[in-house]
């Protein structure tokens, strides 16, 4: 090799180098460290600032973030979710899909549902990777380029610097450069649909608003996801609306309660109630990548929205990086002697599942946006075939019931 990358070949214990802390990184971090194994996260950004709004944290990704010991601060910031219910945008009728009187979510599954603001989930990940390894996220890190022999990696830093492990993670998200530099550009393709997101302080809503559990609002040309979170004390929204003329796609792009409104005619009182309670509203594009057919090349692989980013029609995105670096943390530790054998173990375990939770993300949204729903008869009739027990059931249980922490690697 022309460029030898000096490390120690008799090393059993690998040092892990990950590209972005973000909630899939941070979790892999978090991860190895308490298995033991050394690594060290490069993040971009110059401080680790609270931005996004919601994410909802299905029974598999809380079953991982309390394996890692995080009940604590799940419980204490997060809102736990009793049901998720499905409402007819015009009528406000209302079917509930894990009918609580039955088993709770927690009951059923082994492991509850949260609903959190991904500011504090990013928090807590923060802090708990720093009490295993106090320096070990490094910030103004721009991870540019990399090189890498059969003795390890060199990861190139946008500031010249260069750092050296056995394994490199890229963790850096939609727009990943360790992607890029693997298998090339992605080519997203524009879904046609954008979100409207904010977040509405819950003082500001009457109090049959003011439940924990997310409601998904279903509308011909749209549909709308609202939750509590931060101990209830805010209520996240999303509104996705079929819409050709926006695609940016951003989590920081401001748009006016105007045009929101716009996208919303005729929507129940309660909704319009949450989008105007809102201060700040953003506007994003959503768009499709196809999973990637392969995420290892040598001592280097892919992790969360980096190498399977998903549409957030079953709010999945955050879980199955969560997932990821569980997984990822058990094969380093199981195969880290051979650092490839290991990775390569890791998509085997992965790819599968997260290409099929891509796929089913971007389906939902022809379940989502129907034209039946224009009726509100028809619709409801619509939402009683769609949401019957058996259909939740299928979508939801495979995703549900897996356990990271134990699954075969
Ligand atoms: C700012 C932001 C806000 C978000 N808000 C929401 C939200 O409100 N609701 C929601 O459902 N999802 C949100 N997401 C997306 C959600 O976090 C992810 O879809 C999901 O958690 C998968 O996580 P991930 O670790 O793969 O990627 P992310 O959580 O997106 O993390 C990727 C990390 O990599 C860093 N990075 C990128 N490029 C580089 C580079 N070249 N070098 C070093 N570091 C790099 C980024 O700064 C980021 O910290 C947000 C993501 C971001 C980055």
């Amino acid at each position: 090799m022309s460029m030898r990358v000096a490390r120690s070949m008799s090393k059993t214990v690998p040092h892990v180098i990950i590209a972005g802390a973000g909630i899939g990184g941070l979790t892999a971090a978090l991860a190895l460290l308490k298995a033991g194994i050394d690594c060290d996260v490069y993040e971009q950004a110059s401080e680790l600032r609270e931005v996004g709004a919601g994410l909802q944290l299905s029974p598999n990704g809380t079953r991982v973030l309390f394996g890692l010991g995080l009940e604590p601060d799940v419980r204490s910031e997060g809102v736990e979710t009793g049901d998720k219910v499905v409402r007819l945008w015009s009528t406000g009728q209302t079917w509930s899909l894990f009918d609580p009187t039955v088993a709770k979510p927690a009951e059923r599954f082994g492991s509850p549902m949260y609903l959190m603001h991904r500011g504090d989930l990013h928090a807590m990940l923060v802090n708990a990777v720093r009490r295993q390894k106090p320096d070990a996220i490094k910030l103004n890190a721009r991870c540019v380029d990399f090189d890498q022999d059969d003795s390890g990696i060199r990861l190139k830093l946008e500031d010249g610097r260069q750092v050296t492990g056995d394994v490199l993670i890229g963790a850096d998200g939609l727009h990943s450069r360790i992607r890029q530099q693997l298998f090339g550009p992605a080519t997203p393709k524009f879904t046609g649909i954008m979100a409207w997101r904010g977040l509405a302080p819950v003082e500001r809503l009457p109090e049959h608003l003011r439940r924990p559990m997310a409601t998904q609002w279903l509308g011909p040309n749209g549909h709308v996801t609202c939750y509590p979170v931060r101990r209830g004390e805010l209520v996240n929204m999303v509104g996705e609306v079929e819409r050709d003329d926006w695609r940016l796609e951003s989590w920081v792009e401001p748009g006016s309660h105007e045009e929101c409104r716009k996208d919303f005619p005729g929507w129940h009182r309660d909704l319009l109630d949450i989008i105007e309670s809102i201060d700040s509203l953003y506007k994003w594009g959503l768009f499709l990548r196809e999973p990637l057919p392969k995420w290892c090349v040598g001592r280097v692989s892919l992790l969360g929205d980096s190498c399977h980013a998903m549409l957030p029609f079953l709010g999945q995105g955050a879980n199955m990086a969560i997932e990821d670096g569980m997984v990822l943390a058990r094969c380093i530790q199981k195969y880290g002697a051979d650092p490839v054998a290991a990775l390569q173990r890791y998509e085997a375990a992965r790819r599968e599942r997260t290409t099929d939770v891509v796929r089913r993300s971007a389906n939902m949204a022809a379940t989502f946006h129907n034209d039946a729903l224009l009726d509100s008869e028809a619709g409801a009739k619509y939402i009683s075939s769609h949401w019957d027990p058996d259909k939740i059931r299928n979508r939801y249980d495979t995703i549900y019931y897996y356990d990271a922490t134990s699954v075969e690697i």
